[in-house]
C-alpha cells in the first residue's frame, strides 16, 4: 500500500498538532473522538489528498517513516528498508 509520507519538517508539525489534540482531549472530550484532533487531521488531509479520519493511522505514518540512523552521518535513514543515506551517501548493510 502506498501510504502518503510526510517529511521530517511535517512530521514535527503533525506530532505538535497531535499534542495538541491530547491536550483538547484531556480538557473537554469531544465526541467522536477524532475531533478532538480535527487540526492534526486537516493539516494531514491537506498535505496528502488522503481522508483520513483516524488519527493514531496518521501517527503510524509518521513514526514508522523514518529508519534507523546512518552509521556514518546520524542521520535517519529515508525508509525501513532504504538502502543508501541520502545526506552523504553511506551505502547501508542490511
Ligand atoms: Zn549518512
Amino acid at each position: 500500500m502506498d501510504v502518503p509520507m510526510l517529511n521530517k519538517e511535517e512530521g514535527e508539525i503533525a506530532s505538535k498538532l497531535l499534542a495538541e489534540g491530547f491536550q483538547e482531549a484531556k480538557k473537554q472530550m469531544k465526541v467522536p473522538f477524532s475531533e478532538n484532533f480535527r487540526k492534526l487531521l486537516d493539516y494531514y488531509n491537506n498535505l496528502s489528498g488522503f481522508e483520513e479520519t483516524n488519527p493514531n493511522a496518521i501517527m503510524h505514518h509518521f513514526i514508522d517513516m523514518y529508519g534507523p540512523d546512518c552509521e556514518n552521518c546520524g542521520k535517519p535513514y529515508r525508509t525501513k528498508t532504504a538502502t543508501f543515506c541520502p545526506k552523504c551517501g553511506n551505502q547501508r548493510k542490511l
